[in-house]
């Protein structure tokens, strides 16, 4: 292998029921996951009729123009498609085209820690060298002067997570652009979960040619098992990106699925309400623990430190999970000690008896 590969560190995902259900002997339809920030709603009955309905076209290769796609994204968005990338592995394949598109081997990449693993999980295999800024989480914001003193002429891409993974904080729209005018580095703004935050920031696209927006159809969307993502950014960067792009990344299904999802309106705000709600009954619970701390969110998941119940995230974890409920243990994400979890928001009823099984361990 090439001497990134040997010495790269594995990325660590969150865990799968079926793991759970064999590894602790847990009945499949038992089993809770509040673990990986999924839509606890299911998928909109509207993307699985779609599929159902051209299951018989697999036999064909997928569009490679995409245009159906980009061009119902680029409505969603309020941008034109020439200002969308889709990709077929999710909101992840469009982090490896950034990558193989615009990384030289030992360009800086800026990433505030706590944050989404996966930046500099595929960056490093593209050559890059990590350079670490901070995020404050006591006060539960980026700490922006951390970032602006990281950026060196050799810096490539700048990585800010709003709201950002683990923590649940919102990166304001004044630091951001406090920091786009302060590079010509590509700052990559990941909007996985804007929709529960209810703010994004498309509207900097116009005076800033250095954003690129990433999104993703696994969260609010419901579709994270058909892998698709999309970016949104100046026609420049798009049109470079899609001269690397794997050609039939996005299948025909997930492609059939994504559309369906995007016109099924009632859907969106129900999910995106289901889990506004649910997240602040659980963030109202988990504060009843004595030995909990739990951070504010403006995502679907929230942050909880267990310091105080004197047990490691991994021990507690797997506790929770011998009850059949899956939680992310966040002992892997750089920038958190072994004392972390993360919690995703479920249906009201999964909350509930989360919150029961939770008692039965701390
Ligand atoms: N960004 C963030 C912050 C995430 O949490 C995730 C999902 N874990 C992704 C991007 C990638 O999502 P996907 O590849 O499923 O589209």
């Amino acid at each position: 292998p090439r001497k990134v590969v040997e010495e790269l560190d594995p990325y660590v995902p969150g865990r799968s029921i079926d793991e759970i259900a064999s590894e602790y002997g847990v009945e499949l339809d038992k089993i809770i996951k509040l673990g990986s920030n999924e839509n606890p709603m299911g998928p909109s009955p509207q993307a699985v009729k779609a599929i159902v309905e051209n299951l018989n076209l697999i036999n064909q290769y997928p569009e490679s123009d995409l245009q159906g796609l980009v061009s119902e994204i680029a409505e969603y968005s309020g941008v034109s498609p020439e200002n969308i990338i889709a990709g077929g592995d999710g909101a992840d394949e469009i982090l490896d085209v950034l990558g193989k598109t615009f990384m030289d081997e030992g360009d800086e990449f800026i990433v505030p820690l706590p944050s989404y693993m996966y930046y500099e999980f595929t960056l490093k295999i593209h050559g890059g060298v990590p350079v670490y800024a901070r995020w404050d989480i006591e006060k539960n914001l980026l700490d922006v002067d951390s970032v602006l003193e990281a950026i060196t002429p050799r810096t490539k891409f700048i990585f800010l997570c709003t709201p950002n993974n683990p923590t649940g904080g919102l990166i304001a729209k004044e630091d951001i652009e406090r920091i786009l005018e302060a590079t010509e580095a590509i700052v990559v703004v990941d909007e996985a979960y804007f929709e529960f935050s209810e703010v994004n920031n498309v509207d900097l696209l116009k005076d800033h040619p250095n954003l690129f927006i990433l999104r993703t159809f696994s969260k609010v969307m419901g579709l994270a098992g058909m892998r698709i993502g999309y970016g949104i950014a100046s026609p420049d960067i798009i049109e470079y990106m899609y001269r690397v792009k794997p050609v039939f990344s996005i299948t025909k299904l997930s492609q059939i699925a994504a559309r369906a999802t995007l016109n099924d309106e009632e859907y969106i705000r129900e999910s995106t309400k289901l889990s506004i709600a649910s997240r602040e009954y659980l963030y109202q619970e988990i504060s009843k623990f004595k030995t909990l701390r739990v951070f504010p969110s403006k995502s679907n998941y929230m942050l909880v430190d267990v310091h105080e119940t004197g047990m490691k995230a991994k021990d507690l974890t797997t506790e929770l999970m011998k009850r059949g409920v899956i939680v992310r243990d966040c002992t892997s994400f750089k920038g958190l000690d072994e004392y972390w979890i993360r919690v995703s928001v479920g249906t009201m009823e999964e909350d509930e008896r989360f919150i029961g099984i939770l008692k039965e361990v701390v």
